[in-house]
């Protein structure tokens, strides 16, 4: 027999999986994304022992239609996407109708969900491990979808262990981007059941509380290709004035969260040239043509690739220095 086989289907699968959902984190994004792309003015996201037992998140969105039951959890299975061109145009967080079969590869995962016709009716789901529809049953039910997450990585016992034992800095990543999807989704109200210390995460809290000290950043580039229009709010760099917020910041591409570490560090670079002592309060939403920047860059989509960055942020930079310099007049010196 020769010594190069192919892998059997369901470890393949398994072994995909793990790089789609690579933490707690991964998870409670793909079913919060899950839920917004379903059109949800609602999300609920309940933790047991900080997710280690169980993840769920409960939408009020569209719902599922009984056709989709059988393809929903399959690998590559989407209704956001048809073919390759389409990512040029995504106006939706998933695309590549990965999550749902991931989650059935690594935990015990069923989705309960009804459409506006099938209220106070709906159906629950369970899967195979290969996201094969196992089960359905017919419970009651709200309009919109729950899904379960439950015992995630029992059958990967070594990141099982590594997220137990980093559970509590965790559970803060997954508050945080929390929050950053509330900040972004106007119109969506979060709510987050978890430990006790936890209180609800109201859309927009944040951008209020710190409007005073914030000024609006809006720049519209001309200079790149492209063109790239910044939102958002930063903290102005008075001293003693602003207050230190170096977790408070906050990226997004088209609304999208993401981290942009090199965005990032030009904010804060300039920052720091008017304000030594204090990191900014961040929320900033790059606002530029679908095409001008890659999603599909890694199977948990964290990393974007921007075209074009060097010169962006090079606008980027010039305009906060003007922006920081005209306030330096306007701004009231508050030290004794
Ligand atoms: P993707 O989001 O890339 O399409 P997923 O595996 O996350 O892949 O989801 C597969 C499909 O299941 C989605 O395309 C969508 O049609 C359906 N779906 C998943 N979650 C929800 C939800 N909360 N409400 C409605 N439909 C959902
Ligand atoms: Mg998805």
């Amino acid at each position: 027999m020769a010594s190069i086989q192919a892998i059997e289907q369901t470890s393949v699968h398994q072994i995909q999986s793990g790089q789609v959902i690579v933490d707690l984190n991964s998870v409670v994004k793909e079913l919060v994304e899950n839920s917004l792309d379903a059109g949800s003015t609602s999300i609920e996201v309940r933790f047991r022992n900080h997710g280690l037992d169980a993840i769920e998140v409960i939408d009020n969105g569209t719902g599922i239609a009984p056709e989709d039951f059988e393809s929903v959890a399959l690998k590559h299975h989407t209704s956001k996407l048809r073919n390759y061109d389409d990512l040029e145009n995504l106006d939706t967080f998933g695309f590549r109708g990965e999550a749902l079969a991931s989650l059935c590869a690594l935990s015990q995962l069923y989705i309960i969900t009804a459409r506006e016709m099938d209220r106070p009716r709906g159906t629950r789901l369970e899967f195979e491990v290969s996201g094969k529809l196992k089960d359905t049953t017919t419970v009651a039910a709200q309009r919109g979808t729950k899904v379960v997450v439950e015992k995630i990585f029992h059958n990967l016992p070594v990141r099982k262990k590594e997220l137990e034992k980093n559970i509590k800095r965790e559970y803060g990543k997954v508050l945080t981007l929390l929050q950053a999807y509330a900040c972004i989704s106007t119109g969506v109200r979060f709510t987050v059941f978890g430990s006790k210390s936890l209180r609800d995460l109201v859309a927009l809290d944040l951008k209020f509380e710190m409007q005073p000290t914030t000024s609006t950043l809006s720049t519209h580039d001309d200079n790149t290709s492209r063109g790239v229009k910044v939102e958002g709010h930063i903290s102005k760099p008075v001293v003693g004035e602003g207050r230190s917020a170096p977790d408070r910041q906050m990226f997004y591409v088209n609304s999208r969260p993401c981290g942009l570490p090199q965005v990032a560090k030009a904010f804060n670079d300039v920052y720091k040239t008017f304000n030594i002592s204090q990191s900014p309060f961040v929320f900033a939403n790059l606002i530029m043509d679908t095409n001008s920047y890659d999603v599909n860059v890694s199977p948990d989509k964290r990393t974007i690739l921007l075209h074009d960055q060097g010169v962006l942020l090079e606008s980027l930079k010039e305009t906060l220095v003007e922006l920081f310099e005209s306030q330096e007049q306007t701004v009231p010196q508050t030290r004794p």
